[in-house]
């Protein structure tokens, strides 16, 4: 039986070496890393943990999970599942639970494109120290990326396929964190095969899913690390040579309950959550660097549909257990068209084929409809998605790069993302272009999104948020430094000891690719870093020293 990872907020210490905040894949890393390097650590995230199988799978549940967050709009639990950032220029969702957004991602593991790293944004360090490397073997040693053996025989990777022909670049298997056969991973958890439901992006009710919170996680309290669900962190400041945490219950933030004291703390909450907790830390008088809140970008991070094709598709998840028996929907990517420019890296993008949860199933001819593009969408209301024309619904998931140009400012307290203009970077154009040949090679018509007729539909999206506390060699041109150290804004190189920042917020530019394995690897190298600096060693056990020798010959 999977056991609860987190103790009851009675049992929280009053200090520990080390605090890490959020527990996403930057927190998994960092508290996995420093429990095993013997330091006492403490996780604090601020949502809730789900056991497998305790994941939405019907409309009602997934509406209780979903959290909107906008100026004007407040609605949902602080500690939904789904944490729906809505701004005046781009909506940005994140997930919000022990393990991130590990929890409701496609788990799509990519590296980037070398020129990615070559760009000046990064300290040199990052290139120059071969630890880079180190990283990402380490992160695919414990998340374990693979594609599904048999993709090429799924449905939606034909239909893919056949969208190819629009590009003369065929469809290759996309490596997915993903168990496709029973195993005991490398933290000592037993994950059951995936059984090809295609929910993993309402979270995997299997258990097969290569989570933060199958992986890293455990890893970390096998270690001695104590983990507390359902507080928010609202800042940290100087305590004693150490650090002091500012905590609040998650439903009620305008409560202060309490502090806990480290010699050092680790921000991993997330690309909007880290950056939010830096800017009220500065607020309450902590020195950092101008840069705060800069270089976001939303990863040229687009979902958009294509309908009316005269092939079925099945994209739409069965669940667990099957609310369908049927043909194998998939894990929720298996296939990705590889378009790459030699040229100009920016044109460069990789268009997969993705599935929209089961949950959301009863809804899908309501939005079709209402925006008015599916003919007959009734008859899918009456047969259901998995029958009528739903069932020939292709989902695209595009990710490509933008000028991380957007800013994360504070707005009543809460991270905001202003991007005047957003949604005309050239990436949208080139997009929209893409994916409608994609359409018109499948006889489909592309649909950018069934929520255009509202506010909401008019403005980009992104599941891919990066940026905000960006790396930089110095603090005019970043938030922290190569080893994800924060520069404390006085000197040029000058840190706050003993406070780091590890997660999507540190990086200070798109990066082509769905982000969670540079976010783990870069985590990974910054350990790396502080193990060397604080003369600590990991002890790597012999199940994962097995995976990392595998994953580095
Ligand atoms: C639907 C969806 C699909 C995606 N698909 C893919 C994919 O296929 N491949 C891929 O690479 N990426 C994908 N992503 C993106 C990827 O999941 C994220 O980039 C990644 O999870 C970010 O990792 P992180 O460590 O930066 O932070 P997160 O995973 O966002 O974790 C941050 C954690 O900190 C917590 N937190 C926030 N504020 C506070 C606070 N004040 N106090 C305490 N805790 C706090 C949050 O609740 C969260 O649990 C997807 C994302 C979504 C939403
Ligand atoms: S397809 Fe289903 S079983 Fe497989 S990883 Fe995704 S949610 Fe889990």
């Amino acid at each position: 039986m999977q056991q609860r990872l987190s103790s009851d907020t009675s049992a929280l210490g009053r200090a520990y070496d080390v605090v890490v905040v959020g527990s996403g894949y930057g927190g998994g890393v960092a508290a996995s890393r420093l429990a095993r390097a013997g330091q006492s650590v403490c996780v604090i995230e601020k949502g809730k943990e789900f056991l497998t199988g305790e994941f939405p799978s019907r409309l009602p549940e997934i509406r209780r999970e979903l959290q909107l967050n906008g100026a004007r709009l407040r609605s949902g639990s602080p500690t939904g599942l789904f944490d729906f950032r809505l701004g005046a220029d781009i909506h940005v969702l994140v997930g919000c639970g022990l393990g991130g957004g590990s929890l409701i991602n496609a788990g799509v593991a990519l590296k980037p494109d070398a020129r990615v790293f070559a760009d000046s944004a990064w300290p040199g360090e990052v290139r120059s120290d071969g630890l880079l490397e180190l990283g990402f073997a380490r992160a695919a040693a414990m998340l374990r990326p693979q594609a599904y053996r048999d993709a090429a025989s799924l449905t939606k990777y034909r239909a893919l396929e056949a969208a190819s022909a629009a590009f003369d670049v065929p469809p290759v298997a996309a490596p997915v964190v993903v168990s496709f056969e029973d195993v005991v991973n490398p933290a000592g958890v037993a994950q059951p095969a995936c059984t090809l439901c295609g929910d993993c992006c309402s979270g995997c009710n299997v258990g097969a899913k290569n989570t933060v919170a199958m992986t890293y996680l455990p890893d970390a309290k096998a270690y001695g690390a104590e983990i507390f669900t359902e507080l928010s962190v609202s800042h940290v400041a100087k305590r004693d040579g150490g650090w002091r945490v500012h905590f609040a219950p998650s439903d009620d933030r305008e409560r202060d309950a309490g502090f806990v004291d480290a010699k050092t703390v680790v921000l991993a909450a997330g690309t909007l959550g880290s950056t939010e907790i830096l800017l009220r830390s500065r607020e309450n008088g902590l020195g950092l660097s101008d840069r705060l809140g800069e270089r976001f970008s939303a990863n040229g991070d687009i979902i958009a549909f294509a309908l009316g094709g005269s092939e079925r598709v099945n994209a739409v998840g069965v669940g667990h257990p099957p609310k369908f028996v049927g043909n194998a929907v998939g894990a929720c990517v298996a296939g990705q068209i590889e378009l790459a420019d030699c040229e100009v890296l920016e044109r460069s993008m990789i268009l997969q084929e993705g599935v929209l949860p089961s949950a959301l199933a009863p809804l899908l001819p309501v939005f079709f409809i209402a925006g008015g593009r599916l003919l007959g969408a009734a008859q899918s209301l009456i047969k259901g998605v998995y029958h009528g024309p739903l069932s020939h619904l292709h989902t695209f998931f595009v990710v490509s790069h933008d000028d991380a140009g957007g800013r994360i400012a504070l707005n009543e307290g809460k991270a905001e993302v202003q991007w005047a203009g957003a949604g005309d970077q050239p990436v949208y154009a080139r997009v929209d272009d893409a994916l409608t040949k994609a359409a018109q090679a499948v006889g489909a018509r592309y649909i950018k999104s069934p929520l255009v007729a509202t506010r909401v539909g008019t403005k980009p999206a992104t599941a891919h948020p990066l940026g905000g506390c960006g790396m930089g060699e110095d603090a005019a041109s970043g938030v922290v430094n190569h080893k994800c150290q924060v520069f404390d804004g006085k000197e040029t190189n000058g840190v706050h000891a003993g406070l780091y920042v590890c997660d999507g917020a540190v990086i200070p530019r798109s990066i082509g690719v769905n982000p969670l394995l540079t976010i783990t690897a870069l985590a990974e190298r910054a350990m790396v870093h502080l193990a060397r600096d604080h003369n600590l060693g990991f002890d790597d056990g012999s199940r994962l020293r097995q995976e990392l020798n595998q994953a580095l010959s």
